[in-house]
């Protein structure tokens, strides 16, 4: 009966490498960014035999279990041997374990007594009749522990040598076969003398096995040993976490890599600027930032900063900034211009900035622009490009808050997730919570000329075998059309239009084509400024995870400085040299009465170009003007003073 037992076969699973396997995340070229461990706490990559060194096999044997492929899982010479000893010692002080037995220990993990020495002895036996040789000192080579929270011979090679256990040295390869004997006597770090005498002997031992010749054996001893420090791999943390955030628990034990799209050296670069944007704005109570960098063309997450300090637990460091749900202030107002533009107006459209009363969230309100001035008639240019509160809600009540909404949310703004009517107009002025996430990449839809993409984490997922998997790629999807796209465009990067709000050479002016917009939610809790160049699409957040306000913290003095200096920064390691925004058909260009909107006339104090969708210019000669002269011709003051009214813009923050 128990000989017949011996013929029961082993489940797969048991045998598989899952249970064992950590998963590391990797940058963009390879660096390792997280080894998230393993359930045992430990790493390991599986590895097949062929992809070991030989010299790990010889090693291995030698020092464990020299008469490995002559036994079928039992030493009965060494268990003698051992049996004698342990009756002296009156104590089990030697095991005398096959690689079979050791292999079997670290699937089972069984007590240490009689009992569960026979059933290991049983299993042994099993895994004998079930598996070749090869297959056997693979589930050893891949299972045991080589100390350091490492399991396997692959996470061992990579941790003590930084390389992979294809290419260990004769010396290098008997160091670490003797470490399984006593993976804390023998640790490297600690007691390396120890190790080196274990190497030496397991060197000795393979000599005297003539697997090496005196030759080897001498050059073994006489090589240097580099073990590389103990180094903790904890980059980029928060993307780290949004990548597992991105992949079901189920389907992480079958990953050995993920590598992602993150550029670890333009990381580094932006976790300095982020830092220093908080430590300078310290004084106006500012304690968090962060800041997510898109590549436009293929969507890819080239940066991901979620907070000033992971580890800075007074404020929350461990919150991601990127995915945090905030209000986003003006950062709505674009997509609310862009439906106006699909909807037949045009960047001359007049709009009356005046005193209105609306309802937003349950709560009847009166709007106020920013700097608490009404602005008469602004063109839609100068009312986006100046961020004005009360022309953004006029267009709205145009448009209806339903399809601003019904936009939004195919600009995949998820959290956008209850009715019109609960936005109610105050939707276009940040009434409702986004991510910074969602706005990056409904801003890089402009930028994409309408093109709306998810955006890409991941370049090459392998799983446990070595094989890559097949990553679904989302269709990429169009929003707006390439004319609406590049009026936004040439709206939010122009330096001129936003004068009046933000004064001439503000931050924002970029020595380069650069669409961005700036956002402020009530009682200064967040500051934002995202934008655009052709080739990235760029967010920043600027506030405090406990939702404390700023003292008097604007797009332009808080997140505006630090988009400037990583616009500065990417558009340095650009290699392209087109940093155009390229022109879509369909537009025309043509002269306008500033104050009017119309076709400029010889009565019009100056006349401006303006860009058009073919069809929605104006087909008039402003006549308003020639009426404005005519009055002021006789009667000399009042009505010019009405129509300056709209065409002095106070210079504010
Ligand atoms: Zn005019």
């Amino acid at each position: 009966m128990l000989a017949l037992s011996l013929y029961i076969p082993f489940s797969p699973e048991l045998l598989q490498s899952t249970s064992v396997v950590s998963l590391r995340i990797l940058d963009r070229n390879g660096y390792l960014l997280r080894e998230v461990l393993s359930d045992k706490e430990g790493r390991s990559q599986w590895v097949s035999l062929k992809d070991i060194s030989p010299n790990v096999i010889l090693a291995t044997v030698a020092a464990e279990d020299s008469r490995f492929y002559e036994h079928w899982g039992i030493d009965t010479r060494a268990i003698l041997r051992a049996t004698l000893q342990n009756i002296r010692a009156r104590k089990i002080i030697s095991g005398a374990s096959t690689l079979t037995q050791q292999a079997i220990k670290s699937i089972h993990h069984f007590p240490r007594n009689w009992f569960w020495k026979f059933v290991e002895i049983w299993h042994a036996l099993r895994l004998e009749i079930s598996l070749s040789k090869d297959e056997i000192i693979t589930q050893y080579l891949n299972r045991i522990p080589y100390g350091n929270q490492t399991f396997g011979i692959n996470a061992a090679s990579w941790l003590y040598f930084d390389k992979p256990p294809s290419h260990l040295s004769l010396a290098e390869a008997a160091l670490l076969a003797g470490l399984p004997r006593g993976p804390s006597i023998y640790n490297p770090y600690r007691y390396f003398l120890r190790a080196k005498k274990r190497q030496e002997e397991v060197l000795r031992r393979m000599l005297n096995k003539g697997v090496v010749t005196q030759e080897e054996y001498r050059r073994a001893l006489e090589e240097p040993l580099n073990i590389i420090p103990p180094q903790v791999s904890f980059r980029a943390p928060h993307f780290s976490d949004f990548i597992l955030s991105r992949i079901p628990l189920k389907e992480r034990q079958n990953i050995s890599s993920i590598r992602t799209t993150l550029d670890i050296e333009l990381q580094k670069d932006i976790e300095t600027f982020v830092k220093n944007c908080v430590e300078s704005l310290k004084e106006w109570k500012v304690t968090n930032a962060a800041v997510l960098i898109m590549d436009n063309e293929r969507g890819e997450i080239l940066s991901l900063v979620g907070s000033a300090d992971f580890f800075d637990s007074h404020h929350s460091g461990q919150v991601s900034g990127v995915t945090a749900l905030r209000q986003p202030g003006s950062s709505l107002k674009p997509f609310t211009y862009a439906l106006a533009l699909e909807k037949g107006m045009n960047p001359a459209t007049l709009i009356l900035d005046a005193q209105i009363r609306i309802r937003s969230n349950g709560i009847d309100y009166v709007p106020r622009n920013y700097d608490g001035k009404f602005h008469g008639l602004v063109r839609l240019r100068e009312a986006l490009a100046c961020s004005y509160n009360i022309s953004a809600i006029k267009v709205l009540e145009r448009i209806g808050v339903e399809s601003l909404l019904d936009r939004l949310k195919k600009l995949s703004f998820d959290s956008l997730n209850k009715g019109a009517d609960y936005y109610g107009l105050g939707l276009t002025l940040g009434g409702g919570e986004v991510t910074l996430l969602e706005l990056v990449r409904a801003y890089s839809t402009f930028a994409r000329s309408g093109i709306f993409k998810k955006e890409k984490i991941f370049l090459d997922i392998n799983d446990i075998q070595g094989k890559t998997k097949p990553l679904p790629e989302d269709e990429p999807v169009r929003l707006f059309s390439p004319q609406v796209s590049y009026i936004i465009t040439d709206i939010l990067a122009d330096n001129d239009a936003r004068i009046p709000a933000f004064g001439a050479g503000s931050v924002l002016s970029l020595p380069f084509p650069c669409a961005v917009k700036t956002g402020t939610s009530g009682n200064f809790r967040d500051n934002w400024a995202i934008g655009y160049t052709p080739h990235y699409t760029v967010g920043v957040w600027v506030g405090n995870f406990d939702g404390k306000p700023m003292r008097n913290v604007s797009g332009v003095s808080g997140a505006g400085p630090l988009f400037r200096d990583i616009m500065l920064l990417l558009e340095k390691r650009e290699k392209r040299i087109n940093s155009n925004f390229a022109i879509p058909e369909g537009l025309i260009e043509t002269y306008v009465c500033p104050h009017s909107g119309m076709l400029a006339g010889s009565s019009c104090p100056g006349r401006i170009k303006e860009i058009f969708i073919k069809g929605t210019e104006p087909k008039k000669v402003c006549n308003l003007c020639s009426i404005v002269e005519s009055f002021t011709l006789s009667l000399s003051k009042s009505p010019l003073f009405c129509f300056s009214a709209f065409l002095a813009h106070p210079q504010s923050t």
